[in-house]
């Protein structure tokens, strides 16, 4: 199967405006925020969200785009609260406890907002990876990928459901091979010095 060509730089993860974070809670954010990068640059992850399939075809649901387009935008990491496609995993996020009506909710991102919520009691709960998987799903909201509002078997196939769930289980994972692009990089790298 052909792959989509990758990006000349591994993505990077960018905490913009950072709210409600004491130094432990910052520091468990950076530590998922290092496993996010990680599980996208890999090749483990490409491999999976290539071979994602929903209802007996290619694909996932609540969303037109074939495998490659879904990973291509993620490539292309253009949320739509920024100018352009930069490579960057740019993420704000706001620490905080939600009123009793919501919190059942990890957290969530408004439509148009640039800001994900996360509800300090998950965060607490969870360890890095789960923290890696949260990120993800919200920032998939970011780029503008959806799932429905209801909790139906479906939903568990939608972009941000099936890759927040894919990020967090690599997130768990010993080691992760680096897309052969950027192992070449490493190499030459090691080379020169
Ligand atoms: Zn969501």
């Amino acid at each position: 199967m052909p792959h989509p060509s990758t990006t000349a730089q591994p993505l990077r993860v960018r905490f913009g405006t950072l709210l409600g974070f004491d130094p432990a809670r910052r520091q468990k954010l950076e530590r998922a925020g290092s496993k996010l990068a990680d599980v996208l640059n890999s090749v483990e992850f490409r491999d999976a969200v290539l071979a994602m399939r929903f209802d007996g075809k290619p694909g996932f649901a609540d969303d037109r785009r074939n495998p490659s387009q879904v990973y291509a935008a993620v490539l292309a990491a253009k949320e739509r609260f920024t100018a352009r496609a930069d490579g960057e995993v740019d993420l704000n996020v706001e620490l905080r406890t939600l009123s009793p009506k919501h919190d059942d909710v990890v957290g969530f991102t408004r439509d148009g907002s640039d800001r994900v919520t996360t509800n300090v009691r998950f965060f607490d709960r969870f360890d890095s990876s789960e923290v890696a998987g949260h990120l993800a799903h919200e920032w998939l909201h970011t780029l503008g990928f959806h799932h429905g509002t209801r909790a139906t078997p479906a939903r568990a196939h939608s972009v941000p459901y099936a890759l927040g769930e894919l990020v967090e289980r690599l997130a768990g994972r010993r080691h992760l091979t680096p897309l052969p692009r950027f192992r070449e990089r490493r190499l030459a790298k090691v080379r020169r010095e």
